[in-house]
């Protein structure tokens, strides 16, 4: 067990000399509001909180913190839906929003620099006023969450399908260690050319900060990649009346290099997305089960029509039911409501309201989200989908489930979703959470991501204990005094 320092007046007065008083503070209410994210996990006041302005900063904050041994939590928004910057054993927030510059993008070599606090948002603005010709893929995460933790939690964004997760997309990094080194990582480490364009040949070194959920260091910079923006970006949904269908056409369509992205939603889920609020009425006959929206990319309408016919055919071809068949239809055509669903990044005000009662129920103190995402076999879509909708269904929760083909088909996220009302349904929640971890892990062989510390606790029983012992050596080689995140993937 380690045993941590405290945040004491000495600690503060170094802290006010790296960064200036106006970006430590020590109050109460401040320390309220970095206590908690939208999840039901458990609530804890950080100590102090600190703003720094440059990695220079951050690395004065890390190496007081590591003379100290004081716990250090990275923060941007806390829109991570797993409770990861709740600080579990106090000490200090490093709250990154003031590092918000958009470095340097680079057209002819493919890729964009940014510090911690640059936005969805911002990014998205940047690109489309500066380098109209190239475009980030954009997750459904609200427009003020930050694309590097994005990144650095391998998440899953619009041309996912092409790419795979947001780690993938990392091609340069800038580090502040947890001993106050500050290092570059990938070809940018050639410090003569700041070329930021690929990570290999050299051994690749970025795999020590992506997925460690902050704890292995303060990432102070990374490159990410742009992708080309081509002549036609065409959207469609596919309606799918029945389960099995769905289940049946989409790894049929990852087999395939027609797509670009595609992000599918049970019926509910749509509902919802569009303003219905809890309880989802049961679905009628005439509702579809599911719907999927694909983004494919074209270089002449040529193109685009032979893809169109591609994937009529096999609309065609997976339909079981002649009556009902899988439909495609460009998003317009199902009316206003849908024509910028896929248009990201974007407020996201209806998951929040769902199910919060705030309006109406003056003891409910907040609206609640939280999830279970999955990296899992594309084999177990059915079983993943089927499953886990009556789980979510017998524990009284909406079947909200969304789903996602990864890196060309090779492996799906599966993530089932949960607005809730806080306090009022935090247990309910948490047994909700406990048994579909328990079900991906067991018989979907699916790992979550964005894992809070009970659910990593869930993983690591059941991983191969060399892969622990490894992967608690290289955090302890790293951050001999475990001050960076402590608690989290229960390492
Ligand atoms: C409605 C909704 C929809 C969402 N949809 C998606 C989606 O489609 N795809 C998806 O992938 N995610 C999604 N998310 C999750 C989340 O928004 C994103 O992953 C987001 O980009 C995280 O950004 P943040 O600013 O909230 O990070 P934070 O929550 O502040 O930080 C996340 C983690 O990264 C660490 N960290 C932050 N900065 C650094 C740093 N510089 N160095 C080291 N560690 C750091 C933190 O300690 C923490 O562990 C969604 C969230 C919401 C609320």
């Amino acid at each position: 067990m380690v045993s941590y320092g405290k945040v004491t007046n000495e600690v503060v007065k170094k802290l006010h000399d790296v960064v200036g008083p106006e970006f430590v503070s020590t109050d109460r209410e401040d320390l309220y509001i970095y206590s908690f994210d939208m999840t039901e996990e458990q609530p804890k006041d950080p100590e102090a909180i600190v703003m720094p302005e440059n990695p220079k900063d951050v690395q004065g904050i890390l190496k007081i913190a590591n003379e100290y041994k004081i716990p250090v939590t990275p923060y941007v928004s806390a829109a991570n839906i797993g409770g990861l910057t709740i600080p579990l054993h106090g000490g200090i927030v490093v709250d990154l929003k003031r590092m918000n510059r958009v470095i340097k993008a680079d057209e002819k070599n493919k890729y964009v620099i940014v510090e911690p606090g640059v936005t969805f948002g911002r990014l998205k603005a940047y690109l489309d006023k500066n380098h109209p010709d190239y475009m980030y893929s954009y997750a459904f995460s609200p427009p003020h969450t930050s694309v590097m933790a994005n990144a650095l939690l391998e998440g899953l964004t619009e041309y996912s399908y092409r790419y795979g997760c947001m780690g993938e997309f990392i091609v340069g990094l800038e580090v502040v260690l947890p001993t106050g080194e500050i290092t570059r990582i990938g070809n940018c480490a050639l410090m003569k050319h700041d070329n930021w364009n690929q990570k290999y040949p050299l051994p690749d070194m970025s795999s020590l900060f992506i997925g460690w959920q902050g704890m292995t260091g303060i990432v102070t910079k990374i490159s990410v990649k742009l992708i080309a923006r081509p002549p036609i970006l065409e959207k469609r949904m596919l309606i799918f009346f029945n389960r099995q269908d769905m289940c049946k056409m989409l790894p049929d369509l990852a087999r395939t290099e027609l797509i670009q992205g595609d992000f599918t939603f049970s019926f509910e889920t749509v509902l919802m997305m569009l303003g219905a609020k809890h309880p989802i009425r049961e679905l009628k006959e005439s509702d579809p089960e599911s719907v999927t929206g694909i983004y494919f990319f074209a270089y002449s309408e040529k193109e685009k029509k032979a893809k169109e016919k591609v994937l009529q055919k096999m609309c065609t071809e997976n339909s079981t039911n002649a009556k009902r068949p899988i439909t495609m239809v460009p998003l317009e055509l199902g009316g206003d409501k849908y024509k910028d669903i896929l248009d990201l990044p974007r407020p996201l005000p209806n998951f929040m309201e769902f199910r919060s009662g705030i309006k109406t129920d003056p003891d409910q103190i907040g609206a609640g989200m939280s999830w279970l995402g999955t990296f899992c076999p594309i084999s177990s879509l059915q079983l993943g989908y089927e499953k886990g909708y009556d789980i979510m269904k017998k524990h009284g929760f909406a079947p909200l489930i969304f789903s996602k083909l990864m890196d060309s088909g090779h492996f799906i996220v599966m993530r089932y979703l949960i607005p809730f009302q806080k306090p009022k349904d935090n247990q309910a929640v948490r047994e909700l959470l406990e048994e579909l971890v328990d079900f991906a892990i067991d018989e979907v062989g699916a790992i979550p991501y964005k894992c809070p510390a009970w659910a990593a606790k869930k993983v690591l029983k059941r991983l191969d204990p060399n892969w622990v012992a490894l992967a608690r050596r290289i955090r302890g080689t790293l951050d001999p005094n475990k001050i960076m995140n402590p608690g989290r993937w229960n390492l």
